[in-house]
């Protein structure tokens, strides 16, 4: 099948080929240590690759804007009941096309231009849909925003609760991009409750935890929960939003007409398969790995001298502050690159350096579990980590630890009937 799909496009547009050869290559011989990064299934990949890519569903199920939507809505409605297996939300829209359109759409929902949100900050783990002055949501809305404390790293849900009397926001978001510690949703959920505020959780990292309980779920206390579908879920690159009953109009005209046009039905077949796969008993297994390889690395790090934020991690990824050991994170980042290792710079909370400078590296596991790679190459790994990072300018010592990294990715093999299709 695959040799099949190959073949017309090296015939056709053999530049293109060529750069998807390159990256399944680097895909396979490197080590992906991007938090917010995956590996999908072929199944998933398929179902993207799909014919559903011609066509225009405007609309729900059973309520389109165009004909010939009738295997349109098969996908749609297993995606949406599927979601809700796992989720066990009120209301599911499978339509966002990604977690920015996810939360652009809940806010569409209740809020109106000018009305005060409280989010937690981009530079304390935030995300930039929460509130960041450059984004949609801090230029139209007037936003507030919580953090972490100065001595524990983890969020301080105290001056959150005093935020939130004392500004009254329409709307709490929580969830984030790179915290590692557990998030206490329901306390959240009380304190918009006093407040009287909405109160949206943004899963879009912690989502394949949740879905198998290894994180408490956001759902019962939350008016909004948003994910994306690509990073610990597996799936495409993609969103969704949830919400209870009573918001479920909103939400679905929110999405559309309000922030869309026509579906992505391909992507939301993939999602469909992404979450028949999260049903499996299996991904609780995967999950469970993911945690644990995040906790073996941060140990293996800490170990090795390294100051990690808030001393450590309860998910699938840790935030390393390199620049107590004398390096800043953009450096990092580049060295580890040329070891064969990607991650990428992330400021820390209260963080001296600019964020294209930044003083830490985020790091994460959810990729290489994927590979089927445990503990003990989360101590390799570690060590060579701490190599690149004691001495990142040092190239014979980063290519020798490429060759070995090279070494190991032979053992866990990845898209190699893809790459032997295109050779
Ligand atoms: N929300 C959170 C917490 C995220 O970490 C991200 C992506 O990194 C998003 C939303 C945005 O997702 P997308 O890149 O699909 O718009």
């Amino acid at each position: 099948m695959t040799e099949h799909l190959a073949r017309p496009l090296i015939q056709a547009d053999p530049e293109i080929a060529k750069a998807i050869y390159n990256e399944t290559a680097r895909l396979d011989n490197g080590l992906e240590m991007i938090a917010s990064e995956n590996y999908v299934s072929e199944a998933v990949l398929e179902a993207l690759g799909s014919v559903f890519t011609n066509k225009y569903a405007e609309g729900y199920p059973g309520r389109r804007y165009y004909g010939g939507c009738e295997y349109t809505d098969v996908v749609e409605r297993l995606a949406q009941s599927r979601a809700k297996e796992i989720f066990a939300a009120d209301h599911i829209n499978v339509q966002p096309h990604s977690g920015a359109q996810a939360n652009m759409s809940v806010y569409m929902a209740v809020l109106k231009p000018g009305d005060t949100i409280l989010g937690m900050n981009l530079s304390h783990g935030g995300h930039l849909t929460h509130g960041h002055q450059l984004n949609f949501s801090g230029k139209y809305f007037n936003v507030v925003a919580y953090g972490v404390s100065q001595e524990t790293e983890q969020i301080d849900y105290d001056a959150l609760s005093q935020l939130a009397h004392e500004h009254k926001p329409k709307m709490i978001i929580c969830g984030a991009s790179a915290y590692s510690r557990i998030i206490d949703f329901e306390r959240i959920g009380a304190i918009a409750r006093q407040t009287e505020a909405y109160v949206l959780a943004d899963i879009a990292h912690i989502a394949g935890l949740v879905a198998v309980g290894l994180h408490p779920s956001p759902v019962p206390h939350m008016d909004f929960v948003t994910t994306t579908t690509h990073k610990t879920l597996r799936g495409p690159r993609a969103g969704m939003a949830m919400c209870k009953e009573e918001f479920a109009k909103k939400l679905d005209s929110a999405v559309f007409p309000g922030v869309q046009g026509g579906p992505l039905v391909h992507v939301i077949a993939a999602k469909a398969v992404c979450f028949l796969e999260a049903l499996h008993p299996s991904f609780k297994d995967y999950q469970t790995q993911v945690v644990k390889n995040a906790a073996v690395l941060a140990n293996s790090l800490k170990d090795l001298g390294f100051r990690l934020v808030s001393g450590g991690t309860d998910n699938h990824l840790i935030l390393v502050d390199v620049f107590a050991k004398g390096i800043t994170g953009k450096a990092a980042e580049k060295a580890l690159e040329l070891s064969g290792i990607t991650a990428n710079k992330n400021t820390i909370p209260f963080d001296k350096n600019p964020p294209l400078v930044a003083s830490g590296i985020r790091i994460g596991t959810p990729a290489l579990t994927t590979r089927g790679m445990g503990e003990k190459e989360m101590q390799t790994i570690a060590t060579w980590i701490a190599e690149v990072l004691t001495d990142p300018e040092n190239s014979m010592r980063l290519q020798n630890i490429k060759t070995e990294v090279q070494k190991l990715c032979k053992n866990f093999p990845l898209y190699t009937k893809r790459l032997l299709a295109y050779e």
